[in-house]
């Protein structure tokens, strides 16, 4: 591959040739037909950690139940995580919950610069920047993962972009790429580039509007950027949860309390029985017979202590896997019957199995549901019968 021009990288042509490719190419997404900040903030809320795909029917439902700040503000947040079930990563839902109550309390406005976006409760400098460029014109440059990714290859940056020297080389960068006519598309634009073209696998080069003035390209090594972050192991950890049924099919399901990860969901009631931090003298078990044998003999005590539900468990229903910042979980599910009377008390509920999907659960609860036989429309079939594989240690 021949050296890159130098006319090729020139920071204006390089502006004009992503906003041609932009207004040509760009997915017709539903909060880019709308100047509407709350929109907008709501979309790139959402976005983060999640494909703009499997956003919008999530965006759209959000918006017809909470139009506007004040009636996302006047909201209880359960009902506001409700709408976010199955999004996941649910610190969101309530920063932006939190956010709008702040607002609300303010008299309703919503700020318009970067550095007032940034002053809100969950909202970082991607988001400040990206919500006052696109609904304000605001020059303020984007850099989410999408963008470091572009940026990273088309200037070979050696770094990763975790470090701070580099995160601020990348912003100064695309400050330098970003159209002041149209900040907002620019930032888009680049975004759309990292996400559709320049893919972590295989980006497609002969495609990317910036390919004559790419250094990684030219080179032949564009998937060694952006270089990796070093990130600690990840510790496995083994869960069990319980399907308990009442006389009319329904099924218990508790509500986190605060404090707890995912607090204010519902769950099938459920408990850590075991982590693997590492120099443990017995590793995670690999065959499925021994997880699940691990599990059954330690789930009744870790859910007695862990939320005070006493139960004899009967069949293993399946299991579940899903990771959560450096933890690999694995979540085995029990049928079980309980030991005394029903649980009391405002975190206790009764459900129908066949509403489960709608019912605000944690991720990992509306995978595990559809052992229940209720799961409605929505419900990933990520979950596994007990007789595949576990997980291996890594
Ligand atoms: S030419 Fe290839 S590696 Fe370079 S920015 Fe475009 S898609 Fe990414």
């Amino acid at each position: 591959m021949p050296a890159p021009l130098p006319d090729a990288r020139d920071p204006a042509r390089l502006s004009r040739e992503l906003l041609a490719w932009y207004d040509a190419t760009r997915r017709d997404l539903p909060w880019r037909r709308t100047r509407d900040p709350y929109a907008i903030w709501v979309s790139e809320v959402m976005a983060q950690q999640t494909t703009v795909q499997a956003v919008i029917p999530y965006w759209e439902r959000f918006l017809a139940s909470f139009p506007d700040v004040g009636a996302l503000a006047a909201a209880p947040l359960e009902e506001v995580l409700r709408h976010w079930a199955g999004l996941g990563y649910y610190r969101r839902a309530r920063f932006l919950h939190a956010a709008a109550r702040e607002l609300a309390a303010r008299g309703g406005e919503l700020p318009r610069t970067a550095a007032e976006w940034l002053a809100l409760p969950g909202v970082g400098p991607y988001t400040a920047a990206a919500i006052a460029s696109i609904a304000y014109g605001e020059a303020a440059p984007v850099v989410d993962g999408n963008v470091a990714r572009v940026l990273t290859r088309f200037d070979r940056v050696p770094d990763p972009p975790d470090r701070a020297a580099v995160r601020r080389r990348l912003e100064a960068r695309a400050g330098e790429l970003l159209d002041a006519a149209r900040p907002g598309d620019g930032n888009q634009a680049l975004m759309e580039l990292g996400a559709r073209i320049c893919a972590p696998r295989a980006p497609r080069c002969p495609a990317c509007p910036w390919s004559a003035g790419c250094l990684a390209r030219a080179a032949g090594d564009p998937e060694r950027f952006p270089a990796a972050v070093a990130r600690p192991g990840s510790v496995p950890v083994l869960r069990g949860a319980v399907l308990v049924r009442d006389r009319r099919g329904r099924v218990l399901l508790r509500r986190i309390p605060e404090g707890e990860v995912n607090a204010g969901l519902l769950e099938l009631p459920s408990a850590t029985i075991r982590e693997w931090r590492g120099g443990e003298a017995v590793p995670p078990p690999e065959r499925t017979s021994d997880l699940e044998a691990l599990a059954r003999r330690g789930l009744g005590r870790a859910l007695a202590r862990e939320t005070g539900l006493a139960v004899t468990l009967r069949d293993a229903l399946g299991r579940e896997r899903h990771a959560i910042t450096h933890r690999r979980i694995t979540v085995v599910l029990f049928a079980a019957t309980l030991r005394g009377a029903a649980p009391r008390g405002g975190a206790w509920s009764w459900h129908d199995a066949a509403a489960l999907a709608g019912a605000g659960l944690t991720s990992a609860s509306r995978k595990l549901s559809r052992f229940a036989g209720g799961a409605g429309p929505g419900l990933a079939p990520q979950g596994s019968p007990v007789s595949s594989p576990p997980p291996r240690r890594s």
